[in-house]
């Protein structure tokens, strides 16, 4: 069921349980602002998803509300996931879906890091 993207905030959504603590998830990285962690359907060699730890629905929410410290934190550590996992070369893709045209599934913000193989052009 996709998303509607100016909906409320939900603290049932299973990426805030992932955040809890209250269902598993195989963590890549954490920090103070962020946790990325592997995609549970992967599509690529590395297919990690990497969530803020505020309360954001998708990137339109995040983008508009969050602080500069959050947006500087969660951006920082997409880029950190990506480079520790040996990827600035020969690349990857980042992705984050926003509502339901775009069928985003989960109401939290999540970017996708695909990497580990080549990955075609970008589709529309
Ligand atoms: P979206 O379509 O951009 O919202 O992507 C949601 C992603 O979350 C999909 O790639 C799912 O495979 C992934 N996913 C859903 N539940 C879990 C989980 O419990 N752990 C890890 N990934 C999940």
């Amino acid at each position: 069921m996709a998303v509607d993207a100016t909906q409320p905030y939900d603290d049932q959504n299973i990426f805030a349980k992932i955040l809890r603590g209250e269902i598993p998830a195989r963590k890549v990285y954490e920090d103070d602002w962020a946790l990325a962690f592997h995609d549970i359907n992967p599509q690529a060699p590395t297919h990690v998803l990497v969530i803020p730890k505020g309360r954001y629905v998708s990137w339109d929410d995040f983008s508009s509300e969050a602080s500069e410290a959050e947006i500087a934190g969660f951006v920082r550590a997409v880029g950190h996931v990506a480079r520790e996992a040996g990827h600035v070369e020969p690349g990857y893709r980042l992705l984050a879906n926003v509502g339901s045209d775009a069928h985003q599934e989960v109401p939290h913000l999540h970017v996708h890091v695909f990497a580990g193989r080549p990955l075609g052009p970008m589709l529309a």
